[in-house]
């Protein structure tokens, strides 16, 4: 009898936790919320858009490609990009001053009333990446003709970035004509190597403020976009601005034994080694938290997700390693999870009956603000334990960039532009996956926001950079307004 009544005691014990994990489940999930504050939409009524839109047609129409080898560049085209600029925007040529950086980035500064307050930047880029060869048949429009059709502008840089830097000059000319003076100064640069990694442009734009002891309080750059559809059952578009950006790191792995004939192979050779390496890299993959910002990205998105998710996500102490396991899986979360590791190349051996002596790979690694290069390092030493395999770091390694604040003015004043132009959307803090010329700028200002209005649909990820590459006309109007509200709001009444 004893016995039947402890295991009832038991029993009921297991219920009343159960009943109170679940009540706290519920409570959690049903408290979810996200106010997108009220707003009052702000509306421009002279922009000429029709105007502006053949403006960006002609922009795409010079092809200032970046080829990483810089004999493939031809600089006609951005020489001519450039006499473009300068006769399309007569009034920006009287008002701001241009510096030419480097023979072809275009830097301007535009005299603030209050030059003792420290400038804002707005920077993006003209460099387009090329058409890959074989693939011009597959645009529905010639990728360099800028065809304006269906609604859109068709061409390479018609998302990344000729819009950005159009959308700028467009905003700038408008305040102009309208008597605007901006209290701060403000300096706006476009790049022209952005795609080759900036070392020739933005590189030497940052040099130049830090020789020059200009003080930044802010750089908006290209970035994340208003992004519509980001997940299956999410009707609502969100807006991300991009407050980090990931590291980089290529490893070259190598091994080296005596070769010798097929016919009587030892138990392990150079292939088999690195390949167990790689293995065990991919099985063992560094760790990811859903924490932190990608934890505040998903925030605003909760109160518009399926049951499942919201229970899931708002009750992180239980299900945190299940959603964890979840964005493991999806490419693109899992870049925002943790540190990549991609093989990219393998290289051994030289005959079929030839045990190759030496084998190598090399390994890119984009590196999670919550880690460093120090400890990606460590982890592939200890992961793949194996003395045998010399491990060496390639060129171009960089640490990821610090996370902008999301308490700073500049980022509060970036949401309100957003919300004022984008009535109804919520804003939420993100990485960057990808990188930008922002990068460049660490030492310049600690608050680098990387952001543009697009409107970007799930298929336009494969149209950057690749084929039918285009913006919406009517997003392209309200791109030029978010920069006439942003120069507003960031410049003035300060
Ligand atoms: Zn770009």
């Amino acid at each position: 009898m004893k016995v039947v009544k402890i295991a009832i005691s038991v029993l009921l014990v297991v219920l009343l936790l159960a009943a109170a994990v679940a009540v706290v489940i519920l409570f959690r999930t049903a408290s979810v919320s996200y106010d997108i504050p009220e707003t009052e939409q702000v509306r421009y009524d002279h922009i000429p858009h029709d105007e502006a839109i053949g403006r960006l047609s002609q922009a795409i129409q010079h092809q200032t490609v970046s080829y990483l080898d810089q004999q493939d560049i031809y600089l006609p085209e951005f020489e001519s990009f450039i006499d473009f600029v300068r006769d399309t925007y007569p009034l920006i040529h009287e008002e701001l001053e241009l510096k030419i950086i480097n023979g072809y980035t275009l830097f301007y500064k535009w005299e603030g009333t209050r030059p003792d307050l420290p400038a804002a930047m707005m920077q993006g880029h003209y460099d387009v990446v090329p058409v890959e060869p074989g693939t011009h048949d597959n645009w529905t429009h010639p990728p360099f003709e800028g065809v304006i059709d269906d609604g859109f502008v068709w061409g390479r840089g018609a998302i990344d970035d000729k819009s950005g830097i159009m959308s700028y000059l467009e905003a700038v000319t408008y305040l102009l004509e309208r008597g605007f003076e901006p209290e701060r100064t403000v300096y706006i640069a476009l790049n022209h190597d952005e795609e080759i990694g900036g070392r020739q442009g933005a590189r030497k734009v940052a040099d130049y403020i830090i020789e020059n002891n200009i003080d930044i309080a802010f750089l908006v750059d290209e970035g994340m976009p208003v992004a519509e559809k980001i997940m299956e059952g999410l009707e609502h578009p969100i807006a991300m601005i991009g407050v980090a950006e990931k590291g980089y790191l290529s490893l070259e792995l190598e091994v080296n034994k005596e070769g010798g004939h097929s016919s009587m192979p030892p138990r392990e050779n150079t292939i088999g080694t690195l390949s167990e390496a790689i293995i065990k890299l991919k099985q063992q993959p560094m760790e990811g938290r859903f924490t932190g910002l990608l934890r505040d990205t998903f925030e605003p998105l909760l109160p518009d997700l399926p049951f499942i998710y919201r229970m899931a996500l708002s009750n992180l102490w239980l299900f945190g390693g299940v959603i964890e396991e979840r964005l493991g899986y999806i490419p693109h979360t899992n870049a925002a999870l943790r540190t990549t590791i991609a093989p990219t190349m393998f290289h051994a051996g030289i005959k079929e009956n030839v045990l190759p002596q030496k084998a190598n790979a090399t390994i890119n690694f984009r590196i999670h603000p919550n880690n460093n290069i120090r400890e990606v390092l460590y982890y592939v030493q200890d992961t793949i334990d194996n003395e045998k395999i010399e491990v060496r770091v390639l060129d171009g390694a960089r640490e990821p960039s610090p996370v902008s604040s999301t308490s700073s003015e500049a980022y509060l004043l970036t949401k309100q532009t957003i919300h004022e132009i984008f009535p109804d959307i919520p804003v939420a803090p993100a990485m960057f996956l990808a990188a930008t010329d922002a990068r460049h700028f660490t030492e310049v200002t600690d608050h680098l926001l990387r952001f543009r209005p697009i409107r970007a649909r799930p298929d336009d990820s494969s149209r950057i950079h690749g084929t039918d590459e285009r913006i919406a006309v009517d997003n392209y109007s309200e791109m030029i307004a978010f920069y006439i509200r942003f120069i507003e709001n960031t410049t003035s009444g300060l």
